[in-house]
């Protein structure tokens, strides 16, 4: 089914980053397609941004785009991760009024998107999908928690707990998104900072329709420290706070010695544990303060470097 977009109808575009799942590709079309087909009061597209996939996804894409136009397709010359992918998606949605982003693993059902579209109908910039439940167990579900418990108390810009990447971006939202430089970029962080009206629609997470997950704990954490050094300059107060602290001790201590040999009531030590415990104790305050320093410069290099987020390959369906 080629729906012609009409120039009255508001536009709204999809961006789903896509990396080896071929497995989940047809379902997604199919599902995505059936929601179109069920809403015609909106001009639909849906911007396929391969990540350097490894398996069939390309050809499952293009044989989509083949019947049916509204699917087109960007691909990247290698994997430049999920922000990457999102970032080159939300470049090219020039077209758009409204721009949905989304998993393509079905995580993110496809059937919540008219709710997210009725949200932005109704006047919010920016619509955030929020999950009633979550799907993930075991240690990735302690991760995600621990995470978000942490970046709430850190953060100057708080995000939503249960909510990730799904949501809407109206135009004015959008186009401040891609005005911004920044390599590291933590989505639901951004979101919440660019501001403009919000409303959340509430949904149920479901399973990974096919597949396994295709970011790695690895990458999930590397995101998460993105997420906290990106948003939050505490880490580097509490290492001053700590510095203070560690000092005033060492004078306070230092004085009470100094004053007991003054008054002859102690002739000096050997003291070899105290000390050697003191000067671990230090070194090991000292490392995590270059470590946490190391953190900040790192991403201040990457940012100075200036190299872009993706680059592309080959656009299909777009001009
Ligand atoms: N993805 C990607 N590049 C990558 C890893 C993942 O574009 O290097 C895509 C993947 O195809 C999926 C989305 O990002 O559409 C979320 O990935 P996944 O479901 O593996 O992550 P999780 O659900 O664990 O956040
Ligand atoms: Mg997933």
């Amino acid at each position: 089914m080629n729906a012609m977009p009409s120039v009255n109808l508001p536009s709204v575009a999809l961006v789903i980053p896509v990396f080896n799942e071929e497995a989940v590709l047809p379902e997604l079309i199919a599902r995505l397609t059936a929601v179109f087909d069920a809403r015609p009061d909106c001009a639909w597209s849906v911007i396929l941004v391969n990540d350097g996939s490894r398996d069939r996804s390309v050809e499952v894409m293009l044989a989509a785009h083949a019947r049916d136009q509204r699917f087109k397709l960007i691909e990247l010359s290698r994997n430049f991760g999920f922000q990457g992918a999102l970032a080159a998606g939300l470049a090219a949605t020039t077209h758009a009024d409204a721009v949905v982003t989304m998993d393509a693993d079905l995580q993110d059902p496809p059937e919540v998107i008219p709710d997210l579209v009725t949200a932005w109908r109704g006047g919010a910039e920016v619509v955030r999908a929020v999950r009633r439940t979550r799907s993930e167990t075991g240690l990735r579900r302690l991760a995600f928690d621990l995470f978000h418990k942490l970046f709430s108390a850190l953060s100057d810009y708080p995000v939503e707990p249960n909510s990730g990447t799904f949501g809407l971006l109206g135009r004015p939202a959008l186009e401040a998104f891609n005005r911004l430089p920044e390599r590291h970029r933590f989505f639901p962080g951004l979101r919440s900072w660019v501001g403009f009206s919000r409303a959340d629609v509430l949904y149920d997470r479901q399973e990974r329709a096919a597949g396994q997950p295709q970011q790695t704990l690895r990458r999930l954490i590397r995101y998460a420290l993105d997420g906290v050094f990106s948003f939050s300059y505490l880490p580097l107060r509490l290492l001053t706070i700590t510095g203070v602290f560690v000092a005033l001790l060492g004078f306070a201590i230092g004085t009470f010695f100094i004053v007991r040999r003054l008054l002859g009531i102690e002739i000096a030590q050997t003291g070899f544990t105290t000390l050697v415990t003191i000067v671990l104790f230090l070194g090991g305050i000292q490392l995590m303060g270059i470590g946490v320093l190391g953190e900040y410069l790192g991403r201040v290099y990457d940012e100075v470097k200036q190299r872009p987020n993706f680059i592309v390959k080959k656009r299909t369906g777009l001009d």
